[in-house]
């Protein structure tokens, strides 16, 4: 037996058990006579009835509880994320900085150099997360059907609800209500008849806006949306798009299978379906994961850098393999490091896009442990987990849209 085995090992994600045992708890959510809420859903599902799906989206979410905790940044350009010097990035923008031309995922550098006046305020991930947990209860207040996809973002199935309200849009509005009241934040929603409309709808109009999609009003909407306006289309597979004459999501359609697949690999099919209208994942409610990761107590401290790094390592590679077993990807690595005397230090890199490339984790989390003092101090524990999770590989377009902001057959 090795002379250091770890102590102790956990995977933290969401544990289907308890998340399912909440579920079948809110299942019997007041105001729903006769069968068990989940059957009925189900029943919904099987029978082909048309879905009504939010998505909710926190407005620049970090960057507006920052500001809403310290006045003083208010209307100013502010950002969270690492220093420009430490080779940062930026994790969340405020609207004020975004008329500079900053976005999430943009380096730090990039961002000071479009504005020289940015207020960088570092991340306060528990902060952000005690807020989210207030934003998911109110979520749930709702239905059950709550598929978290970050701490700032959701999908809910709303098809059925515990207000019995038959129109999406309501639900929404009462939601938003609701967190504004909760958390003096505000939210944009989407409403449409499957996520990946839901998703466009919802970053439509931001800040504090509301897009419904109703089912009659799908296909002019497909008509005239461009194909970067969905998640999995990044500016990389855009440009491949556009240069076999694809611009709007229906040239899809018609266009030849071979030369779409040259261009965009295996997308094809999805893509393919989603220009016909077609999204029939179901919003689950077990992804409300947003974040996996592993970590170790060792028996014995280690002072070796070599050993730390190859414990890390293989947690990277774990991680990798949770993704690939969820079929998301991530676009954050963290690594945690408790030292001998328990100060603990997390280091992050996010990268604009999203990946569960095993090697590419390895080494992004070889490399942020190479800025602790690992080898220099002992370590006692070690940990890597993933974050931003997201079903695409390539971050949505959304932030970069050149459209205008109105569905466009609005007046
Ligand atoms: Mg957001």
């Amino acid at each position: 037996m090795p002379a250091r085995r770890p102590r102790a090992r956990t995977i933290q994600y969401s544990g289907a058990a308890s998340r399912a045992s909440g579920l079948f708890s809110r299942a019997r959510a007041p105001g729903i006579p006769g069968r068990n809420l989940l059957t009925r859903l189900y029943h919904h599902l099987v029978s082909g009835e048309i879905r009504r799906i939010l998505h909710v989206d926190m407005d620049a979410f970090y960057a507006s509880v920052e500001q809403r905790d310290a006045p003083e940044l208010r209307g100013r350009p502010v950002v969270v994320g690492g220093q420009p010097t430490q080779r940062g990035v930026v994790a969340a923008a405020s609207y004020e900085a975004r008329k500079f031309g900053v976005r999430s995922a943009m380096p730090m550098s990039r961002a000071v150099r479009l504005c020289p006046r940015l207020v960088i305020v570092p991340p306060d991930f528990a902060r952000y997360q005690a807020v989210s947990r207030q934003v998911f209860e109110i979520f749930r207040s709702a239905t059950p059907l709550v598929e978290g996809v970050s701490l700032d973002e959701a999908y809910l199935d709303v098809t059925e609800n515990v207000w019995r309200e038959p129109l999406g849009m309501v639900v929404a509005q009462r939601l938003k209500q609701a967190i504004r009241e909760a958390t003096g934040l505000t939210a944009s929603a989407g409403v449409a008849p499957n996520k990946f409309l839901a998703k466009i709808a919802s970053g439509w109009q931001k800040p504090d806006g509301l897009t419904v999609i109703a089912p009659g009003r799908v296909e002019r909407f497909l008509q005239q949306l461009p194909v970067e306006a969905l998640s999995g289309v990044g500016p990389v597979t855009s440009r491949k798009l556009r240069a076999i004459g694809i611009r709007r999501l229906i040239d899809l359609r018609a266009a030849e299978a071979g030369r779409v697949r040259e261009a965009v690999g295996s997308h094809y099919e999805w893509l393919h379906r989603l220009a016909l209208g077609i999204d029939e994942r179901p919003v689950r409610p077990c992804r409300e994961t947003k974040s996996a990761g592993v970590e170790r107590t060792f028996a014995e401290d280690l002072a070796r850098f070599d050993e730390v790094r190859a414990r890390v390592a293989s947690m990277a590679a774990t991680c990798a393999g949770w993704l690939a077993r969820h079929d998301i990807f991530c676009r954050t690595v963290t690594v945690k490091i408790r030292y001998g005397d328990f100060t603990t230090i997390t280091r992050s890199h996010s990268e604009p896009q999203p990946t569960r490339e095993e090697a590419a984790l390895v080494r992004r989390a070889v490399a942020l442990l190479a800025r602790t003092e690992a080898g220099l101090r002992p370590v006692r524990l070690a940990g890597v987990s993933v974050h931003g999770l997201s079903d695409a590989p390539e971050r949505p377009a959304a932030t970069s849209l050149t459209v205008t902001p109105r569905l466009p057959f609005d007046p």
